[in-house]
């Protein structure tokens, strides 16, 4: 065994080398972020989205009809959401199927993006998001429900406004935006957040959760950063659904 992996598994690894992360950025960097929206002819709405190694699809359809029927509910619309990771997505093979981690992530998205939806115009109806982790590396939550939240505008799902979503952790006793997956692995402490934005605001947090400990005043800092990234990353979903819709129009004009 290297030492290298040694100081690995004694959780010894040094994240913050020369004031710099691992991988170059500065503490409230974003990783480079990719949207495509309206990746599969099949389903009513969809988004592939890069989030540094992370790579994630949503796939929207509905609102259409439940099934089984008797989930239906006679006042407003079903959300489904199901988190799945590919087997190939990570290191070491994940088992195909639901386990424990996948229903508990489908849980808090589902009920982030639930903030959002405008499930009252859509009695007895079902609007389903699934997200499929093609490669994971730490974030695949934020960055699943960045995808799915574009994913719902393509299917012409009616919002309140959008989800964006980002993690900070504590790495080396400073806080960091959007850790990658060795800053998660060993780090001190990963939180996840969502945010409900709406007219270029912040209007609620849709998801919190924490792995780890940080005070009081730790944490009101990570949700600082954590909202300065989210309003990075609403800006980036809105130009890629205006990206669709322009390259849409310009070919229906050039159709006439
Ligand atoms: N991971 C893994 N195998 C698993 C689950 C997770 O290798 O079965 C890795 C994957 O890279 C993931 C990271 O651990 O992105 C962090 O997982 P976590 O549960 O914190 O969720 P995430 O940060 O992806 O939302």
């Amino acid at each position: 065994m290297v030492s290298e992996d040694l100081n690995r598994l004694s959780g010894d690894i040094q994240l913050i080398v020369d004031g710099k992360r691992l991988d170059g950025r500065g503490f409230d960097e974003l990783r480079p972020i990719n949207i495509k929206v309206g990746v599969l002819k099949r389903a009513d709405g969809s988004c592939y989205l890069e989030m540094g190694k992370n790579k994630v699809v949503a796939a929207v359809y509905g609102p259409r009809e439940v099934h089984p029927r008797h989930l239906a509910d006679p006042v407003k619309a079903v959300v489904r959401y199901r988190y799945s990771m590919a087997p190939f997505s990570v290191e070491e093979r994940k088992r195909p199927g639901p386990d424990r981690r996948s229903i508990e992530i489908s849980k808090v998205s589902r009920e982030a993006i639930e903030a959002v939806v405008m499930k009252e115009l859509f009695p007895r109806s079902g609007i389903d998001v699934f997200v499929e982790v093609l490669q994971a590396d730490a974030g695949t939550r934020t960055a699943c429900l960045n995808a799915a939240s574009v994913a719902l505008v393509d299917a012409g799902v009616p919002m309140r406004g959008l989800i964006s979503s980002v993690a900070v952790a504590k790495v080396d006793d400073i806080l960091v935006l959007d850790p990658m997956k060795e800053e998660d692995n060993y780090g001190q402490a990963d939180i996840p957040f969502a945010f409900f934005i709406r007219n270029d605001k912040i209007e609620s947090i849709a998801l919190l959760q924490m792995d780890g400990r940080v005070s009081r005043d730790e944490f009101k800092q990570a949700l600082e950063m954590a909202k300065k990234g989210a309003m990075e990353i609403y800006q980036m979903q809105k130009e890629a659904i205006k990206a669709k819709y322009m390259i849409e129009s310009e070919e229906v004009n050039s159709d006439e």
